[in-house]
């Protein structure tokens, strides 16, 4: 059976859902290998095993992630010469589409980005693409080269399968042309024991309603052990941090559940959550648009539906 390739999201080898989402879909297409840069494989060659990985490549000289992701683009195409992989699957996040370009460029290869479905076809791999913030669905196929995708976070429920994840470390060396960009420094988020916007299952933002206190807004968020997101109103009143934008102009997410709290539903807003799964809005005004696109609406204030449903769903 031919390998699929997924190169593993992780921080120091604590591995992230997208890297289980992609190796579900993996076994749909052929036989799972992992692509591990960095350090920390031990800690996560238990969850890669767990959800399929039969091996695991990896790299863990520094200098691969030191420089940005040309040396990852490098060696996966290094991968695919060698290997003759059925597909390539990488997360549709900044870096994983910059790395699919570079890769699809290098090997000459059909790319397809914001993947929200991954199938095997006839000799091929038949993708649901999500374009335009979400306005239309698109049915695309590679027809050249290795298939290339970049598969949006929560496009699958995770399923576990073992896998021998039998590692082989690579000699890899990045290329003079890939050490343009140098990081000079790193540093890690303040912590916030919530999950990661754009991966969590479930999003609860605010918007301009809240009046900038986002207190019931967290409560609700994590009695559901969900994301907190923002409009760009909240953002720019300096209410939540812009890392928190959900938008045009901040951070698509797709998740099961996406609750807007006290947000009006702007065609910018809706780019950014749209393709949300079920969405649940909380809104003073009957008539606020973002109504015309919920599967549930309360009409109610923010400050008075959200702890009731937080004691609601605590006592449950
Ligand atoms: P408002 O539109 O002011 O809505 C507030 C809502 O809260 C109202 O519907 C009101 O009825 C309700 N409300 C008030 N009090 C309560 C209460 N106590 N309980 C319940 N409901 C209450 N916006 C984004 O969000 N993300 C983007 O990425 C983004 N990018 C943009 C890019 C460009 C180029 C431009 C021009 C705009 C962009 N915007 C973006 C801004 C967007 O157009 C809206 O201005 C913004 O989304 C409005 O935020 P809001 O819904 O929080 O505020």
């Amino acid at each position: 059976m031919a390998e699929v390739l997924v190169l593993v999201d992780h921080v120091d080898g604590k591995v992230r859902k997208t890297t289980s989402e992609l190796l579900t879909i993996a076994r749909r297409l052929g036989e799972p290998s992992a692509v591990f840069v960095g350090a920390g494989f031990d800690a996560a060659k238990e969850t890669l095993a767990r959800f399929g990985a039969e091996k695991v490549y990896r790299v863990e000289s520094p200098e691969v992630l030191e420089h940005l992701v040309v040396p990852q683009a490098e060696l996966l195409a290094q991968l695919v010469a060698d290997k003759a992989p059925a597909a390539v699957l990488v997360p549709s996040s900044p870096e994983g589409k910059e790395i699919a370009a570079r890769l699809a460029i290098k090997t000459e290869s059909g790319l397809i980005t914001d993947a929200v479905d991954v199938q095997a076809a006839d000799g091929g791999v038949a993708t649901t693409q999500s374009v335009f913030a979400g306005s239309y669905t698109v049915s695309a196929t590679v027809t050249k080269g290795t298939p290339i995708i970049a598969v949006k976070p929560n496009s699958a429920t995770p399923e576990e399968a073992a896998g021998a994840a039998a590692d082989e470390v690579l000699d890899f060396t990045p290329s003079d042309a890939a050490k343009g960009a140098k990081v000079t420094e790193s540093k890690p988020k303040q912590a916030t024991g919530r999950p990661e916007l754009t991966e969590a299952a479930i999003v609860v933002s605010g918007g301009r309603g809240t009046a900038g206190d986002f207190s019931k807004v967290e409560d609700f968020a994590d009695s559901l052990g969900a994301a907190v997101g923002a409009s760009r109103a909240a953002v720019d009143a300096g209410w939540y941090p812009h890392t928190s934008q959900v938008g045009q102009t901040g951070k698509q997410v797709s998740p099961q559940l996406y609750v807007a709290c006290g947000i009006s539903g702007a065609i910018q807003h809706r780019a950014g959550m749209q393709t949300s799964k079920t969405i649940v809005a909380v809104n003073k005004d009957n008539e606020a648009p973002i109504f015309e696109l919920v599967d549930f609406g309360v009409v109610g204030d923010l400050f008075s539906v959200l702890p009731q449903a937080t004691d609601a769903i605590k006592a449950a």
